[in-house]
Order: C-alpha cells, then sequence, then structure tokens
C-alpha cells in the first residue's frame, strides 16, 4: 500500500483526463492519472478510432465488391475476399500505437500514471484498487473526475452471448450473417453500415419515426436512400418488445408485431454517465439527471472537485472532452479560462457522411432568429462527379439582419474533412459575404459551401 500526494489528481484516462493530465503537466502542475483499463478511454480503444478503422476496412471491401460488376470505370476484380481477423489485427494495431504515444505523452509531461480503480473517500482523497489487489492512497488539493460514459443496456436484451454492444461489435471474429441493430443513432448506423459492407444482412430498428432523430430529415434524407441502396432493412418507429436467444420481437410503425432472427444483436440506444464504483456517495455532488453538474471551468459544486467529458453530458463527444481537459488544466493553472465555445462540431460517420456545426434551421427558429437558409447539391459540383459521390449538399443557416452564420450543415461522401472549418467560420464569426469571398480551390467539394453563401446572397454562380 502506497500513500501520494499530488497538486492535481485526474480520475480517468479517456480523451478528457488524458488532455487534461497532459496539460497540467505542461503547465508545470504536479499530476497524477489514475486509469482503471487503459489510457486512451473508451474512443481510443473501444469507440472512435476502433469504428473509424472498421468502416474504412468496411469502405475498401465494397469499393472492391463494385468492381466486380460491369462498371463505368472500367475496372474489374475477381471475386474479392476478406478475413476479419486480418483486418481487427490491423484496427488494433492502430489502438495500440495511438495509446502507446499518449502513455508517451503522459510521461513527457511528467504525470505519474497509476493503474487502478479510483474511489473517493472524501473530497480530497481516493483510494485506488491496484490490478494485483493492493490498495494506493492519494490526497491532492484538486481532483478531476473524467470517468466517461457506458452502453445503456435494455433490461429485455441485456448483453451477453449473440446480444453485443459497440465494443463486441468491434471484436467480432467473424462477419455475421445476419444483424439486428436495436437504435439507430451514431453507433448503429456506424457499425450497421460498416458491417452490412462486409456481408452481413442488417436490420435496424428505430423507435424514433426516422434514423438519427436529432437532425432534421432534410439532412437524414440522403442518408436514408443509401440505406436503401446498401439493401439494409431500416424499421423507423418501431419498439422491440421482446427478445429470446436469436429472435427479436418488433412492433413497427403500422402496430404490426414482426419476428427478426439475427446471428447477432446490436445494441446501440445510447450512452449513459459512468460513475460506477467512484464512491460519489462519498461526495455532495449536485447533478443533472446521472450527470455531474459543472460550470463553464468545469467545476462541480464541490471547491476542489472538477468534471469534464461525457461524465458531465451531452454532447457526449471526444473532442468536447478534450477541450473541456484544455480549459480545466488552465483554470487549475491560474489561467483565466472558460467554456466559451460558440459550437461543438459533430459529425456521424454513416456513408453519406453528415456533419453539423451550429445551429440547425430549426433550432435558430426556436431560438428567435429569422433566418436565410440555402444549400447547394453535391450534384452540381465537378469534384463531386469525378469521385462518384453527387449525394448530398452543403447548408448554411444565417442571420437575415446581419448575414452572421449560425450553422452549416453538409451531408456527403467524405464530408467530414470540412468540419473544421465549418466549426472556425462559426467561432470566428463569420458572414456569409465572408464565406462568399474567401477563395474555395477548385475543384472540391468545399466550393459547395462557397455557392451556398453565394445562393444565401441571392446569386449562385453554378446553380
Ligand atoms: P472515456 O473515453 O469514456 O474515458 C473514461 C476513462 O475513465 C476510461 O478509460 C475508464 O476506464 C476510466 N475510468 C472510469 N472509472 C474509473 C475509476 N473509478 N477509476 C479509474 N479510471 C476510471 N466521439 C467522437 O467525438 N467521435 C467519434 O467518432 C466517436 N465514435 C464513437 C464510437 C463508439 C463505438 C463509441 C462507443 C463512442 C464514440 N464516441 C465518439 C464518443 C467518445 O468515445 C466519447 O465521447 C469520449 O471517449 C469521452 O471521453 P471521456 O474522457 O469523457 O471518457
Ligand atoms: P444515440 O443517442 O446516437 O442513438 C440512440 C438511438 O437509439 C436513438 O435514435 C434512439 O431513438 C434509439 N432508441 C433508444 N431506445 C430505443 C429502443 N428501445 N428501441 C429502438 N430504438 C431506440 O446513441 P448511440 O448510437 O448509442 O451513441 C451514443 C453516443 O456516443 C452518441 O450520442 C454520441 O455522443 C457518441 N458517439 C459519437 C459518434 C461520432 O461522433 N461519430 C459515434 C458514435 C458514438
Amino acid at each position: 500500500m502506497a500513500e501520494h500526494r499530488c497538486k492535481v489528481l485526474v480520475i480517468g484516462g479517456g480523451p478528457g483526463g488524458y488532455v487534461a493530465g497532459i496539460r497540467a503537466g505542461q503547465l508545470g502542475l504536479d499530476t497524477i492519472l489514475v486509469e482503471a483499463a487503459r489510457v486512451g478511454g473508451t474512443c481510443l480503444n473501444v469507440g472512435c478510432i476502433p469504428s473509424k478503422a472498421m468502416i474504412h476496412v468496411a469502405e475498401q471491401f465494397e469499393a472492391a465488391h463494385r468492381f466486380t460488376a460491369p462498371n463505368s470505370l472500367g475496372i474489374s476484380v475477381a471475386a474479392p475476399a476478406f478475413d476479419l481477423p486480418t483486418a481487427m489485427e490491423w484496427k488494433n494495431g492502430i489502438v495500440g500505437n495511438l495509446t502507446g504515444g499518449v502513455a508517451g505523452l503522459l510521461r513527457k509531461a511528467k504525470v505519474r500514471v497509476i493503474e487502478g480503480t479510483a474511489t473517493f473517500k472524501d473530497g480530497k482523497t481516493v483510494s485506488v484498487i491496484r490490478p494485483d489487489g493492493e490498495t494506493d492512497t492519494i490526497t491532492a488539493e484538486t481532483i478531476i473526475i473524467a470517468t466517461g460514459s457506458e452502453s445503456v443496456e435494455l433490461p429485455f436484451l441485456p448483453f451477453g452471448g449473440d446480444v453485443i454492444s459497440s465494443t463486441g461489435a468491434l471484436a467480432l471474429d467473424e462477419v455475421p450473417e445476419t444483424l439486428c441493430v436495436v437504435g439507430g443513432g451514431y453507433i448503429g448506423l456506424e457499425l450497421g453500415i460498416a458491417y452490412s459492407k462486409l456481408g452481413a444482412a442488417v436490420t435496424i430498428v428505430e423507435m424514433a419515426d426516422r434514423v438519427l432523430p436529432l437532425y432534421d430529415a432534410e439532412l437524414t434524407a440522403p442518408l436514408t436512400r443509401r440505406l436503401e441502396e446498401l439493401g439494409i432493412t431500416v424499421l423507423t418507429g418501431a419498439k422491440v418488445t421482446g427478445a429470446k436467444d436469436n429472435q427479436v420481437d418488433v412492433t413497427d410503425a403500422s402496430g404490426e408485431s414482426r419476428r427478426i432472427t439475427a446471428a447477432k444483436i446490436l445494441v446501440t440506444v445510447g450512452r449513459r454517465p459512468f460513475t460506477k464504483g467512484l464512491g460519489l456517495e462519498n461526495l455532495a455532488l449536485d447533478m443533472d439527471r446521472a450527470f455531474i453538474k459543472v460550470d463553464a471551468r468545469c467545476q462541480t459544486s464541490m471547491r476542489g472537485i472538477y468534471a469534464i467529458g461525457d461524465v458531465t453530458g451531452e454532447p457526449m463527444l471526444a473532442h468536447r472532452a478534450m477541450a473541456q481537459g484544455e480549459i480545466v488544466a488552465g483554470v487549475l493553472a491560474g489561467k483565466n479560462e472558460s467554456w466559451d465555445k460558440r459550437c461543438i462540431p459533430a459529425i456521424c460517420f454513416t456513408d453519406p457522411e453528415i456533419v453539423s456545426a451550429g445551429l440547425l434551421p430549426d433550432e435558430a427558429k426556436a431560438a428567435g432568429f429569422d433566418t436565410i437558409v440555402s444549400s447547394f447539391p453535391f450534384r452540381a459540383n465537378g469534384r463531386a462527379m469525378t469521385l462518384e459521390r453527387e449525394d448530398g449538399f452543403i447548408r448554411i443557416v444565417a442571420r437575415r439582419d446581419n448575414h452572421l452564420i449560425l450553422g452549416i450543415q453538409a451531408v456527403g461522401a467524405g464530408i467530414s474533412e470540412m468540419a473544421a472549418g465549418f466549426g472556425l467560420a462559426i467561432e470566428m464569426g463569420a458572414c456569409l459575404e465572408d464565406i462568399a469571398g474567401t477563395i474555395h480551390s477548385h475543384p472540391t467539394r468545399g466550393e459547395a459551401l462557397q455557392e451556398a453563401a453565394f445562393k444565401s446572397l441571392g446569386h449562385a454562380l453554378h446553380l
């Protein structure tokens, strides 16, 4: 049993915790980070990175497959084959490189990393049960909670056997012949599409009246069309009423009951904050449902205790956790920092991809803005044609009075790389004239952004 003291203790080594740790170390604060599993957290180990790796594998296989049939590019490929264990090994290699890199960065910043599960004894003291069963005690001036989130389980579909969470779906050793995905949100769609491209017959069961219900119907329409093209069965307005063995009972939108037989059932109905074993009962933190309530400086209701990342609420995204990690380290180093972001861009890595930064048209309206909303379709964009992907569009939501851009959304293949530009425009307070007056390189999909701005100003050039 060892006793440690430090200025800053970070609990959890995901994107929130490791960024807070690295930045605190860089700012000269004596920092300890405790991680129960592996640094990198959900994102690097079982979330963002492995899912994007598998999406890439699926895209490559689908492309190879496409060339087995006559096509306008004149390419022909004979019977492409796929070996999932090889792809998983490649994916695991990337995860290993990145988590190893994070461990190296923490070392470089002189952060002491302790492996084990942390439990609050009181507001300044934490005990850590190490993997060998030994218990360490850490006394810290300030503590940052960054314990992340976990998959929500449905009572009648508990995880285990053929009922899997995203973590299970990212560790399969063979492509299931049939896959039933319960929940057509971010994870269900990203992984459902990937497994469909790898050869599984996929059914998505979504209880709302469309997939990705957080977005408007215009934004999800190209995705819905593509799901159909890929042969994915989508049941919207559908409720799972029960499940046994490999069968899921569903009542669809018309009230009809049907039974879906699936080799694997992937349940992706959301994620909830993870605080199990953390000893929150020994503290007096204000909560917002199961989330820990924080202010703009990531301070909780208890002096000296901060919280960041998924455990503090929506949107549960890695880049939000990282931004909070950076802010909280600055606050602890005496800097005058607080959350002042205008937007947190979100990307759904579906096919086509969907990006949303700032306000959707309905959100802008609900906030009382009189807006101009214009979109430019990729079917009129040269680069999209050369890439054989003319589906989708870029849309700008701007104030009618001063043309300030409130939101930018896009749907299209490969559009995720434009998210940074959308975020930059909103953070910098760009107006329609700024986008219209910026030279956008030709030929790129990005020209559709400039064209949407031209259109809002009443003079689209290529439409
Ligand atoms: P986490 O990454 O969850 O890390 C928390 C860490 O705390 C874990 O390592 C855990 O072991 C540790 N911990 C918990 N309790 C204790 C304790 N008591 N003691 C010590 N350690 C503890 N987000 C995106 O922005 N883009 C994406 O493309 C994306 N894709 C995703 C795909 C999937 C399949 C999933 C599941 C999630 C995805 N996310 C994505 C969400 C993203 O992973 C999370 O928003 C992000 O990881 C949150 O970071 P965090 O630091 O708050 O928590
Ligand atoms: P989600 O909230 O995105 O989607 C859950 C979906 O399940 C919703 O559409 C909901 O209507 C539906 N649903 C809920 N209960 C249901 C039921 N009983 N039957 C049928 N449908 C039901 O949740 P998720 O896909 O599990 O992802 C969790 C979080 O992880 C996301 O909100 C996001 O914050 C994060 N994430 C982000 C990315 C990304 O940024 N690309 C990728 C994956 C995950």
